[in-house]
């Protein structure tokens, strides 16, 4: 009798397990996922067809965070892609492909020649992790349930040697129903210029705030252009002054509401099918 009850026991528990990953898989909805890595970036996509990193964070925290933002089943990450070669947006990669299998990581700048940077490449080319090169007007869509489409906006030209690396980053947004999203990585207002003149986007609905609150990111001309509805800041410990005043006080100024994940932890953007956005928010046991 007791054989069979842990037999049944086990069944059910089986069962819910099963149906658990079959219900996430069909009709999981895409989830946005500004994460607390410190002082640094890491933006998670979720969507049935698949999950995407845009930035890794500059060590191990992204495990802690991947850990609570994905199902305990869910060890692959199918594409990361690094803004650019600075440490506090790649080094965690060294981290995540412990613990999870990445299929492709994408950047605009492999060429560059840090040596740290150069270590991290032979890793992933260790692990066969496909290595992808960024450039402006590549796309990345999904036609599931709640279609998504992710598009790299700005990357400079080839021949481009810009002292700043920031400057390089790559700019992505990801339109999912009528939300835009907007990922800035560490850009100055200099790009920000190029994209108000280049650039016909609609509003931001939530913008990824650049270069962790910089005050020579965010102009008030770019955000009154795009009035992006939320704004996250990306920040943790640091001696840079960041999130700088003077752009928290431009983002208020264009009545936007704004996050900061040293202070806030983990915000989550849920799109529902019929393009309602849901915001949450896991506090940060983060500080640093
Ligand atoms: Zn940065």
């Amino acid at each position: 009798m007791r054989k069979e009850y842990y037999l049944l026991l086990f069944l059910i528990m089986f069962n819910l397990f099963l149906g658990g990953i079959i219900y996430d898989y069909y009709f999981s909805l895409p989830e946005v996922d500004f994460l607390s890595v410190g002082q640094g970036d890491a933006e998670l996509i979720q969507t049935p067809a698949g999950n995407i990193l845009i930035d890794a964070g500059p060590g191990n925290k992204i495990l802690e965070q991947l850990s609570s933002s994905l199902p305990f089943y869910d060890r692959t990450i199918d594409l990361v892609i690094i803004s650019h070669p600075n440490k506090d947006h790649y080094y965690g990669l060294k981290y995540l492909l412990q613990r999870y299998r990445v299929r492709a990581v994408m950047t605009n700048n492999w060429n560059y020649s840090s040596p740290t940077f150069q270590k991290i490449i032979r890793l992933l080319q260790k692990e066969r992790v496909i290595l992808l090169q960024g450039y402006r007007g590549i796309r990345i869509r999904s036609s599931s349930a709640v279609p998504f489409r992710l598009t790299l906006l700005y990357r400079p030209q080839a021949d481009f040697s810009p002292s700043d690396i920031n400057q390089a980053s790559i700019i992505a947004n990801l339109i999912i129903k009528s939300n835009q999203f907007l990922f800035t990585g560490d850009t100055t207002a200099k790009e920000e210029k190029l994209i108000l003149s280049d650039l016909q986007l609609k509003p931001v609905r939530v913008l990824k705030v650049a270069h962790h609150g910089s005050k020579t990111s965010s102009s008030l001309e770019f955000l009154s252009r795009y009035k992006p509805q939320f704004s996250v800041i990306e920040v943790g410990k640091n001696n840079y002054d960041l999130p700088n005043i003077e752009t928290l006080r431009r983002l208020y100024k264009v009545s936007s509401r704004v996050w900061r994940t040293d202070v806030d932890g983990i915000v989550k953007f849920f799109i529902s099918p019929d393009g309602k956005m849901r915001i949450t928010q896991l506090p940060s046991c983060v500080r640093k």
